[in-house]
């Protein structure tokens, strides 16, 4: 392959993963980041502070060596803990099978060691303040505007693959400049917001009037006060599920949980009317009462923490005649209730270097080839997002939906041989997402009448069940 410069914009969790891939072929990667290095300065909350990490994400990790270092550093996530409006609690498992489980890691934590990583090659080299402020569609060059000098100046390596995430510079540029650029960006009703739950001895600590932070460090060096120090079930996703909103608190490895609270702007129980202290711990007590003693900064978090907007985002083509490809979030941003838009992003990334050992440096057919390949899965996982969002919010409190994860977890138990739609998604990295969301909702249908049908799951025949699943292809 003849030597390549490839320009990356954006230095999130895709755009430090793909330096790492290209470098290992020999590419070098200038990477444009248009805030500071995370590394030094500290960072505006905003985005989610953890993630959940699945087996799609871990196979990209995996093959540039990094998956040991991050697993050692997450949550295991066996299942999601229901939380009833009465605090009453049930975990129902991932996975009926062993080993089937999500991780929970520290969004900075990742993104720091992918850069640690890429910067170990000597052809990348990451950019920071450098803000994309535009992209020429017919030369391939890009304007780029430092954040804290204001100077301008363009660059052009011999492509340009732009991560920068959902509200991409470069798609923009290319909606004005590509003929015939389909474009959709669809807002759910309902926005987010991070709250917290500290860990066990700082938890009880906090609820005494003369509490000061500065007087209770930390006893461990990973930030945490003690072993097992986690005031609720530490490997499960938590969700209080309410109907027409949720919350859900991943654990952090400190002891703490970050909740985030899913509410819709305006109307009944909505953001738009939680406006003073009264308000919202009223709220809180309706519909969240046992996890009030848990987060002592809840009325400080809420009123100081941003409340995000959530949205699906759509185009194509995502390359103009192989100067430039869209990946990650800037290609195909998805709401976060499947937690696999960065899965979904990482497993671009290894699709992509698998084009690249196939096609070298022919950019044009590289990208070509991908956007074939991977948008019917990007469509896949964007819809299938969505039902989740209405499977979490609505359903994890419907008792045939309850008696129908018991089910699949028994299938899973039972038969080698079976994935419910979840397990597809999240455990299969060899199955397409297009084919877990066709096979899935085929099987989701299939129980959930099955289910409707009885009061329990011993009530039904495991082989006659698996038999029609069978039948369905
Ligand atoms: P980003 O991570 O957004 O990175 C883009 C980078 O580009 C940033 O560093 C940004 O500063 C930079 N940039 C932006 N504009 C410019 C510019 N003009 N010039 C230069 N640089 C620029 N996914 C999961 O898999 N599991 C989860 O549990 C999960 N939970 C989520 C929870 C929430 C609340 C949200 C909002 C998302 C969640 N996601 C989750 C999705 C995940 O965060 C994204 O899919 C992932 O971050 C996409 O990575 P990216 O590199 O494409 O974009």
């Amino acid at each position: 392959m003849p030597k390549q410069k490839v320009t990356i914009i954006g230095a999130g969790l895709s755009g430090s993963l793909l330096a790492i891939y290209l470098a290992k072929r020999g590419i070098k990667a200038d990477v444009y980041e248009s805030r500071g290095d995370m590394r030094n300065v500290e960072m505006l909350a905003g985005r989610s502070i953890n993630l959940a990490l699945s087996n799609r994400g871990i196979a990209a990790l995996k093959e540039i060596g990094l998956d040991e270092y991050m697993l050692a550093e997450a949550v295991p996530m066996l299942g999601r803990m229901i939380h009833a409006v009465d605090g009453q609690t049930k975990l129902l498992p991932y996975s009926g099978r062993e080993g089937e489980y999500i991780n929970s890691v520290s969004r900075s934590g990742l993104n720091v060691a992918l850069m640690d990583e890429a910067e170990k090659y000597t052809g990348v080299r990451f950019y920071f303040n450098e803000k994309c402020a535009g992209f020429d569609c017919k030369s391939g060059e890009v304007l780029l505007e430092n954040t804290e000098t204001g100077e301008r100046k363009t660059v052009k390596g011999d492509t340009l693959i732009a991560t920068d995430g959902a509200g991409s510079t470069v798609r923009n540029a290319m909606f004005t400049g590509v003929s015939r650029f389909n474009f959709s960006q669809e807002f759910l009703e309902h926005g987010y917001k991070e709250l917290h739950i500290p860990p066990k001895v700082q938890n009880r600590l906090r609820q005494r009037a003369d509490f000061n932070a500065e007087n209770y460090p930390p006893a461990n060096a990973d930030g945490s006060d003690q072993k097992g120090d986690f005031v609720i079930e530490k490997n499960a996703l938590h969700i209080w599920a309410r109907r027409s909103f949720l919350m859900i608190a991943l654990p952090n490895f400190d002891g703490s949980f970050t909740c985030t609270l899913f509410l819709a702007h305006t109307g009944e129980n909505s953001f738009e009317q939680l406006t003073d202290e009264e308000s919202l711990l009223g709220f809180f007590q309706t519909n969240f009462a046992d996890a009030i003693p848990l987060m002592p900064t809840l009325v400080e978090d809420f009123f100081t923490n941003p409340i995000g907007n959530l949205g699906t985002i759509k185009c194509f083509p995502w390359n103009v005649g192989g100067k430039s490809l869209l990946l990650g979030d800037s290609a195909h941003a998805v709401v976060p209730f499947y937690g696999q838009g960065m899965n979904c992003s990482f497993e671009d990334c290894r699709v992509l270097n698998q084009l690249i050992e196939t096609h070298g440096a022919n950019w044009e057919m590289v990208f070509t080839e991908y956007g074939k390949q991977r948008k019917e899965n990007t469509d896949a996982i964007a819809e299938m997002a969505l039902e989740n969002f209405y499977e979490m919010r609505d359903s994890v409190a419907d008792p045939i939906f309850v008696r129908k994860r018991e089910l699949e977890t028994k299938l899973e138990h039972t038969f080698p041989g079976y994935f419910s739609k979840y397990s597809m998604v999240t455990f299969r990295e060899d199955l397409p997402y297009s084919v877990a969301k066709r096979r899935g909702n085929a099987q989701d249908k299939l129980l959930m009448e099955i289910c409707a049908e009885v009061d329990d799951v011993s009530q039904i025949d495991l082989d006659k069940v698996m038999k029609k699943v069978a039948d369905l292809g």
